[in-house]
């Protein structure tokens, strides 16, 4: 398709973006060009559009487009493709993964050492562009049931529910997410949804907004770290112990000693935040405690069962929805990066 379109752009690491018209991108023999219908901001890219140190290491892959938060309409296919067609909508993986390695091998292409150098929006073309190239093998197909702004909510509502499963949480247990922006959220609606216990939700004064939104998704206790000692408060809501499941959601590093010590011993602190810069934390009292540190980080298992989970009920489909606070054009980008910068949205999706 020839003409050109319009994205928002990176340029360099220093703090900002570019709205600007560039060429629809070429497809090749195995790529699929996607008209993005819908395409949400995710917590990395205000990172990166704040110009954090830590995203130094993709300033070689600039000027580029942002955004992996994405789906909408095949629009043209290379000679190659078989599994899509123009008219199919579809979500887009993060990263094309190589196929052949032991992560591809065993679904878990998300760790693919290929993959890891083909991120959609941090080192390739992303999706906050009217249209955007992706590998065949990145293009998942939505049913009817998940309408374009569900479709943009595939990659967190993955990574949150693949967090939620990674705890191990178990019917009744007592919950803490730190940090109530989008992917506390989520993280929120799927240990409700599991059947959690008691579920505090912890966040500072700037989060008012955002904690108000906790409410609304059944939290039972809001701790506001600002206002009160968050460690003393989730301790007090628990009988002196401390949770069963911290969620680390806040991408704030020093927060991942208060993660520590909300838990209860033997606990798990689940984190699944990403950091601008590295964090310290105390080991030995974790050790003699016998606390659990895990990482996680989403997988196209989750997004599979995802897409299984919110079609099987639309009262499933209407739950995530509410995060989407604001929708705007990609024109007006800047705008919504500083309005997510401030806390002002949660959600924030660029509809096209
Ligand atoms: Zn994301
Ligand atoms: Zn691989």
């Amino acid at each position: 398709m020839n003409g050109k379109m319009k994205a928002v752009l990176k340029k360099n690491l220093l703090p900002g973006l570019n709205v600007e018209e560039i060429p629809i991108p070429e497809i090749g023999e195995g790529e699929v060009l996607i008209k993005v219908r819908a395409a949400g901001i995710c917590g990395s890219d205000v990172h990166m559009f704040e110009g954090a140190d830590s995203y130094k290491v993709f300033e070689k892959f600039m000027p580029l487009v942002m955004g992996h938060e994405f789906c909408g309409d095949v629009c043209d296919v290379g000679s190659a493709v078989k599994a899509v067609r123009p008219g199919d909508r579809v979500v887009s993986r993060v990263a094309a993964s190589c196929g052949d390695c032991r992560y591809c091998r065993s679904d878990r292409m998300h760790f693919c050492s290929v993959a890891f150098t083909r991120i959609l929006g941090l080192q390739k073309n992303g999706g906050f562009a009217e249209y955007v190239a992706v590998s065949e093998e990145s293009c998942i197909l939505l049913p009817d049931a998940i309408g374009y702004e569900l479709g943009a909510l595939i990659e967190p509502l993955g990574v949150t529910g693949n967090a939620v499963n990674d705890s191990g949480l178990t019917l009744g247990e007592t919950v803490v997410i730190q940090g109530p922006g989008p992917i506390g959220l989520l993280t929120l609606l799927h240990a409700k949804a599991r059947g959690a216990g008691k579920c505090i939700v912890v966040g500072t004064k700037n989060d008012s907004f955002r904690l108000r939104k906790a409410k609304e998704f059944d939290a039972d206790h809001i701790v506001v770290a600002d206002e009160e000692d968050p460690v003393n408060a989730v301790r007090e809501l628990t009988g002196g112990y401390g949770a069963d499941v911290v969620f680390e959601a806040s991408g704030v590093p020093q927060l991942l000693q208060t993660a520590l010590d909300m838990c209860d011993k033997t606990g798990r602190v689940v984190v699944e935040g990403i950091y601008g810069s590295p964090g310290t934390i105390d080991f030995t009292p974790m050790v003699r405690s016998a606390k659990k540190l895990l990482g996680t980080y989403g997988g196209p298992i989750a997004w599979d069962r995802m897409i299984a989970w919110l079609s099987a009920d639309s009262r499933y489909a209407k739950l995530p929805l509410s995060v989407i606070t604001h929708r705007s054009k990609l024109e007006d980008a800047e705008a919504a990066f500083k309005r997510s910068v401030k806390k002002e949205n949660i959600k924030e999706l660029f509809i096209l």
